[in-house]
């Protein structure tokens, strides 16, 4: 079974388009998205039908914490994720708003679970930056591997699993596109890049591609048309600057 890893879309559809493209030719089992399809960027209706067409074809999708907020308000956001949202929401007709408040907090598969933020309180939506976060998450769920979006940032966390477990936490910044081996008595917490808005320095979408019988995990990472995508945010009213961090990653 290999899956597609795809979060943290942010409304950029020709980032969506790009990691889609190369989901496809590299023709996977199913295709998980962990939720934060809206916010920041300029088509978030768009990205929310393409979402729900790849739910129709058997793709699983999580709610993030701005898809909960294109329904609930952007209560404790930051002012320009706030400002983002008030944007999105009246972009977003009754049919965007009933598929986002049907997405589910989490999804198990095999020995692994999956969240927008982390396996400790998800509905809170707690960032996985570092060891503790991590641990937080491993403490809180029975599953081997805790696979996340929310921060942008690749990440790879890991521990020895069960009895042996001395709690010692190591954590590993993924390479492009290079294959990470998982071992069968290690648990693991892979937070994937964003797919619309990278934080890492790397301009380029980032996906997750997971095969649990091979078990390891790639973060892939695809170029776009950042040019599009900005222009569309420079034109349609959003803040300037969501446009402008898209060309540096940041
Ligand atoms: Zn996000």
């Amino acid at each position: 079974m290999r899956l597609a890893l795809v979060t943290d879309i942010h409304a950029n559809l020709e980032a969506l388009s790009a990691v889609l493209d190369d989901v496809e030719a590299e023709g996977v089992d199913r295709i998980v998205v962990l939720g934060d399809i809206v916010g920041y960027g300029a088509d978030p209706g768009p990205c929310v039908e393409a979402v729900a067409d790849l739910v129709d074809k058997g793709a699983v999708a999580l709610l993030g914490n701005h898809d909960q907020a294109a329904f609930l308000g952007p209560k404790g956001m930051s002012e320009t994720a706030a400002t983002a949202i008030r944007w999105t929401i009246p972009k977003l007709g009754d049919d965007h708003i009933r598929f986002l408040k049907s997405l589910p907090l989490a999804h198990h598969e095999g020995d692994a679970l999956f969240v927008h933020a982390s396996a400790h309180h998800p509905e809170s939506w707690p960032y996985v930056m570092e060891a503790s976060d991590a641990a937080a998450s491993f403490a809180s769920t029975d599953a081997r591997v805790i696979v996340s979006g929310h921060t942008h940032v690749p990440a790879l966390f890991h521990t020895i699993a069960g009895a042996l477990s001395t709690g010692k936490m190591l954590s590993f910044r993924p390479v492009a596109d290079k294959a990470v081996p998982l071992s069968p008595i290690r648990r693991y917490h892979a937070v994937i890049g964003a797919v619309g808005q990278p934080r890492d320095g790397d301009s380029r979408a980032c996906w997750g591609l997971y095969d649990l019988d091979g078990n390891e995990i790639t973060w892939r990472r695809v170029p776009y048309d950042v040019e599009a995508a900005a222009r569309k945010i420079e034109h349609s009213g959003l803040p300037e600057r969501l446009a402008a961090r898209l060309f540096t990653g940041r």
